[in-house]
């Protein structure tokens, strides 16, 4: 593969295609092979952008090596400033952004418009994270203190369900802590980071934040090359078990944000009318295409009929398409192979004879990978519909007759990302939230996750978590430094 240095953002090719550049070493770079990226609303090509190998990546990861070296020193005042800087240059460049991320993800323009303010808004609240040192012990004979040192540099690999979002949640806390990092988008949605790498190439000191491109296969090289000495990877379960394979060989150190099966547990005393437009958006918002999604939603018997009539009856307002017209709820499906997965889910539940309370019909052979909102009424269990992660716009909703039947079933899952209960009673509610096994539990609301606040699975939703001071430990060893005060030298 041949590495060409470009000083802009790439070139428009004679079908007026661009090609964005990978940001490596503070410079912008393109390679001669490149991989097409698609728009999921009309399957159209829209762009191109480098596909790198173990080249590039080895060009990428010996810059992020001779910046630790400086970066490493850096006082928590500079590290702040340059973070301070990123959120800068996304949020004035925002209407551009979020226009670019509904392109190449499908997301409606406001989710995507979230997405961005989303990014810009982590960068300020986590530049002032600080990991204090923290004395063990102060007397006339010792002084032990326990400082926090960076790892190094930071393998950090993304999906794309919130692909700028999730760059920025590695990106940030590397810089903070000291580290350097280089960061893979997912081959499906690109664009809109590698922007921001360009926006950011010269607030950030040269070889600090590396961004590459190339397919699934850079993964593995990434997870596997010897002088990485961290991974951060947000993605599905089925690849952090790969991840964490790869990088046993010589323990790195991981981070997993993996896959979930959510589920919301609504008490027979929630107002019908008020909680049926949430609990419709918990699961619906970005097609579904949220880890953290309400998946499987369990209604009290009670108010079963009621609360699933609302929210079909509000499923049948909500438009499905391209996330540029405005009045879209729910656009497409980002990739065809996830819509297939999809549709595949879809058509074993008609096979099986369950029932939909709305949707269930696609259509395949269109263009644009579109998939109507599809509730199911109450299907089994052991239902593929409600035993796997959809990652798409597909909810049942699942009747129950007491609470330790709810929280049994909502436990039965090999997943344990984020649950949520609704209730007047919160007294109650957070009873029952204490014997969910995920790492994140809602009252009353849905996908509020603060950059403050620890953010990871249970069991095998993930390994560590994101955010806060705990997310933020992950890219830094303890150590300990003692000094003898009453020695005899
Ligand atoms: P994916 O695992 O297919 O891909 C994620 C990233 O890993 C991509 O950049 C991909 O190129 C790369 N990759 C693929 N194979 C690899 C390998 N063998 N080694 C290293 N890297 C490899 O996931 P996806 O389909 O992009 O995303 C959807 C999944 O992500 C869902 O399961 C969802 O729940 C999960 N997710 C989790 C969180 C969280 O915070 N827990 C957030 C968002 C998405």
């Amino acid at each position: 593969m041949t590495t060409t240095l470009t000083s802009e953002s790439g070139q428009a090719d004679r079908a007026g295609l661009k090609t964005y550049a990978n940001l490596i070493g503070g410079k912008l770079v393109t390679t001669q092979d490149t991989l097409e990226v698609v728009n999921p609303a009309n399957e159209e090509v829209i762009a191109r952008v480098p596909a790198c190998g173990k080249a590039e990546l080895d060009q990428a990861v010996a810059a992020a090596r001779e910046a630790f070296k400086s970066w490493r020193k850096t006082a928590p005042a500079e590290r702040q400033k340059v973070v301070l800087a990123i959120a800068d240059a996304i949020k004035s460049n925002a209407d551009e952004l979020y226009r670019l991320l509904t392109s190449e993800q499908g997301k409606p323009h406001q989710q995507a418009q979230m997405e961005i303010l989303g990014a810009a808004g982590l960068c300020k609240a986590q530049a002032g994270l600080t990991l204090d040192d923290v004395i063990n012990q102060d007397d006339e004979t010792r002084l032990s203190r326990t400082r926090r040192v960076p790892v190094g540099v930071v393998g950090g690999i993304v999906p794309w369900n919130f692909p700028v979002m999730m760059a920025v949640q590695k990106i940030v806390p590397a810089l903070i802590a000291g580290c350097t990092i280089v960061l893979k988008p997912s081959p499906f949605t690109p664009l809109t980071t590698l922007r921001i790498a360009e926006l950011i190439k010269d607030v950030v000191p040269a070889g600090t934040v590396n961004i590459i491109t190339g397919e699934d296969s850079l993964g593995p090289l990434i997870t596997q090359h010897p002088d990485i000495d961290k991974i951060t990877f947000t993605g599905s379960t089925v690849t952090g078990k790969k991840i964490m394979e790869g990088a046993s060989a010589d323990l790195k150190r991981i981070t997993l944000e993996l896959g979930g099966n959510d589920a919301s547990i609504v008490l027979p005393d929630a107002d019908v009318e008020k909680v049926a437009e949430q609990l419709f958006w918990s699961s619906f918002s970005n097609a579904g295409q949220i880890c953290v999604a309400a998946k499987r939603i369990y209604i009290h018997e009670d108010i079963y009929d009621d609360l699933s009539k609302a929210i079909a009856d509000y499923a049948r307002q909500v438009k499905v398409g391209d996330g540029s017209q405005q009045g879209t709820g729910v656009g497409p499906i980002q990739n065809r192979k996830q819509f297939e997965r999809v549709c595949e889910l879809i058509e074993d539940a008609r096979d099986k004879g369950y029932k939909f309370l709305t949707g269930g019909d696609v259509d395949p052979s269109g263009t644009g990978y579109y998939v109507p909102i599809t509730i199911l009424d109450n299907p089994p269990e052991d239902a593929r519909i409600v035993a796997e992660e959809q990652f798409g716009p597909v909810m049942p909703l699942m009747k129950f007759a007491t609470i330790d039947e709810a929280i049994e079933r909502a436990n039965a899952s090999e997943y344990g990302l984020a649950g949520a209960v609704w209730s007047k009673d919160t007294d109650k509610a957070v009873e029952i939230a204490e014997q969910l096994e995920t790492g994140t539990v809602w009252i009353n609301e849905y996908l509020h996750i603060s950059p403050l606040a620890p953010f990871g699975g249970h069991k095998q939703s993930g390994i560590g978590a994101e955010y806060g001071i705990e997310g933020l430990k992950e890219f830094t060893y303890p150590q300990v430094i003692t000094v003898k005060r009453d020695a005899k030298v």
